[in-house]
């Protein structure tokens, strides 16, 4: 797909190889440093404009479908569409002191965890690189738009992000080199692609690391978590052993609770055991429901006893807010819906 964040530098150079030489810069500033569109890049003749505006290879690759709001304002959450017509996810969170937003690196997903709405409607298609940065962009003007500076991204939306490993990659580059992001502020979560887990410690930017762990027996990670088969926990934890060697790295685990699956308190033991040995924060959420997942969330109260038991064991753990479920902001739950909306208004989902 050609899209104006798609483009690298050199080609916006030959795209502008009858303009002179700083029109390049100009043009990749008001793109990157200042979230502009082409018609709206006011330092540019409107001879320029006009003509950016129409070259395909500058369009966007999102339109808006859906925008909702929900927690005062303090979430929203974007539906695109892609040029190809497909359907993903953006959710943007204040909170206090920062701004997080959450986008997505594939869509759809091919690992299959039965729990996940992303997972039960299976992969269409890698994002590209400029289809990761434009979800930024749009998310960091939104912010703006309400006084608040995006701060932090979280590659935790639809997708697994080290299963397209080169185009997430030249993402992270663009946001820290071009929109000034730090690099202690991009996470990247991942289901435990151990090579991808492995080629990131070879990086030389220190992002963080979330690994979806959910359970720590092989047994039933096999059972929630498929690729575990593959890569079960063994590897999975020498692989992060090897990413902590590297200067300076942060890891934490996502934990999501499901009620008489993993919030037991023999899960808890065998977690704090995984934690503390690589000294990991974790991350815990009550399960979100879906559609295609029988089993329900834990309640509040199994929650906090899950969280003071972790705590007993020497493990930092912290709950995190579901946040948005008014509005299904978990991970592929908007675009899920969407598709239900449309079915019931009797056309077809796409
Ligand atoms: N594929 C990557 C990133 C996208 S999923 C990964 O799995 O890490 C982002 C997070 O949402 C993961 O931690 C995933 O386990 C979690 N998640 C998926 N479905 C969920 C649900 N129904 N309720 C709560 N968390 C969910
Ligand atoms: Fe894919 Fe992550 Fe959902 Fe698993 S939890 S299906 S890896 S998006």
């Amino acid at each position: 797909m050609a899209s104006r964040y798609d483009l690298t530098r050199s080609d916006l150079s030959r795209l502008l190889s009858d303009e002179p030489e700083y029109r390049v810069g100009q043009v990749w500033d008001g793109l990157h440093v200042h979230g502009q569109a082409p018609e709206q890049l006011t330092v540019l003749p409107k001879r320029l404009r006009a003509r950016l505006a129409a070259e395909p290879a500058m369009a966007p690759a999102l339109s808006c479908t859906v925008e909702s709001a929900s927690d005062e304002g303090d979430t929203l959450k974007w539906l695109w569409a892609l040029q190809d017509g497909r359907r993903i996810e953006t959710v943007l969170m204040h909170y206090p002191g920062r701004s997080t937003v959450c986008i997505s690196s594939q869509a759809g997903c091919a690992m299959g965890c039965g729990f996940c709405a992303t997972g039960q409607a299976g992969f269409e298609r890698h994002l590209s690189t400029g289809e990761m940065v434009e979800q930024v962009v749009r998310a960091r003007a939104a912010a703006a738009a309400s006084g608040r500076r995006l701060s932090n991204v979280v590659f935790m939306g639809m997708g697994e992000p080290l299963a397209n490993y080169d185009a997430v990659w030249a993402a992270v580059v663009r946001l820290h080199d071009d929109l000034g992001l730090s690099a202690r502020h991009l996470t990247i979560s991942t289901v435990g692609i151990v090579p991808g887990i492995r080629r990131l410690g070879g990086e030389d930017l220190p992002v963080n690391l979330a690994v979806s762990l959910h359970a720590a027996n092989d047994v039933l990670r096999d059972e929630l978590v498929p690729i575990n088969r593959r890569y079960p926990l063994g590897v999975l934890i020498e692989a992060c052993e090897a990413y902590l060697a590297a200067r300076s790295r942060r890891l934490s685990f996502e934990w999501a609770l499901i009620a008489g699956v993993n919030d037991r308190a023999s899960d808890a033991g065998e977690l704090s055991r995984v934690a503390r040995h690589l000294g990991a924060h974790v991350n815990l959420i009550p399960l979100n429901p879906t559609p295609g997942y029988a089993a329900r969330g834990s309640s509040p109260e199994r929650v906090r006893q899950f969280r003071d038991r972790l705590r007993d064991l020497g493990v930092n753990a912290t709950v995190r807010r579901n946040r948005g479920t008014a509005i299904d902001a978990a991970c592929g739950q908007l675009r899920a819906a969407a598709a239900e909306t449309a079915v019931t208004m009797g056309r077809l989902p796409d």
